[in-house]
């Protein structure tokens, strides 16, 4: 038995992080879409939180509000339930209508504001984060995101590498960047040669080109480049691009062939991945991450007969 769940859990937030590191077709891959609310984003969710707590932030009876293009949305609505805070998500729209009624489930409020790219629900995050008693966490600006990613995340796969092996890349799409930047920095403390790659969309080459579009890849380039990401842009060494086509064949094979029902982040990444392991066959220890699962996107991806289709095209 996991002696993480030995005896009794004070809560659900006990069981985020510790989640299994894959070996997968040559690259490392943590199984993010594992942890509760599914997805990645309940470990900053938590961290932010107890972070704002104790920081005398977020008092008692307190709101939670916090612009999102669904996942963080769904973890800090899972947490704030927990905790007994309200919740106010607010979200563009036109993304999956999943991601909507997961925070809804969780008895959080959702307010929409602008279309597909997050940039006007964070004016409006940050407009009602100001009201008394309202706390906004600002994923894509705050260093609490960084922090977690580098003192828990990144340890964690440190710790669960073969033995002898350190990593040599790490490959992460970026939404906030604190999964790259913060992850990144745990590796390179122990490998100063780790090579660090950003992910986007080829349709929407924000990073590379400064370039604003619509995608399929939910979750990264939310349209503009984030805080984060700016402040630690040094450390990044290449930016890599894949096709909203090509993450949703990739999502399609990792489900098909390797029981892993994530969501078309993940599917970028093991694409990604797989190609800096072939034009870098020098960097042996390629790891990246499956940031969300699969039920998120059941209508947008997998209740049409397309969904049934067998690409031959990267995965023949
Ligand atoms: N994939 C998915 C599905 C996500 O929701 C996110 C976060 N929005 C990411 C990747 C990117 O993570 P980060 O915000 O740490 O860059």
């Amino acid at each position: 038995m996991n002696t993480r769940f030995a005896g009794v859990s004070a809560s659900i937030l006990d069981a985020i992080g510790d989640t299994p590191l894959l070996e997968i077709e040559g690259i490392y891959a943590k199984l993010e879409f594992l942890n509760p609310s599914g997805s990645i984003k309940a470990r900053i969710a938590k961290y932010m939180i107890v972070r704002a707590e104790r920081e005398g932030l977020l008092k008692p009876g307190g709101t939670i509000v916090e612009a999102t293009s669904g996942n963080t949305g769904n973890a800090l609505a899972m947490v704030a339930a927990v905790k007994g805070y309200r919740m106010l998500v607010v979200m563009p729209e036109g993304l999956s209508s999943e991601r909507v009624a997961i925070s809804r489930a969780y008895g959080a409020e959702v307010l929409f504001c602008g279309r597909f790219h997050v940039n006007d629900a964070l004016a409006k995050a940050r407009e009602l984060g100001r009201q008394p008693g309202h706390f906004c966490p600002r994923q894509f600006d705050s260093e609490w995101n960084v922090e977690e990613n580098r003192l828990v995340l990144g340890p964690e796969i440190l710790a669960q590498l073969p033995a002898g092996r350190v990593p040599d890349a790490l490959v992460a799409g970026v939404g906030t960047g604190g999964t790259l930047i913060g992850v990144g920095q745990a590796f390179r403390a122990i490998n100063p040669a780790v090579r660090l790659f950003a992910m986007e969309p080829s349709e929407s080459c924000t990073l590379l080109c400064g370039e604003i579009a619509l995608h399929q890849i939910e979750g990264i380039s939310d349209g503009f480049v984030p805080g984060i990401f700016q402040r630690h842009a040094s450390l990044v060494d290449e930016v890599l691009s894949v096709s909203s086509g090509e993450a949703i064949e990739s999502m399609r094979h990792l489900a098909r062939r390797h029981g892993l029902f994530c969501g078309p982040s993940s599917g970028a990444h093991l694409l990604a991945a797989r190609r800096v392991r072939e034009r870098h066959p020098e960097l042996r220890t390629v790891v990246t991450l499956f940031c969300d699962e699969g039920e998120k996107y059941l209508q947008e991806h997998f209740m049409r007969g397309d969904s049934v289709t067998v690409n031959a095209g990267h995965f023949a």
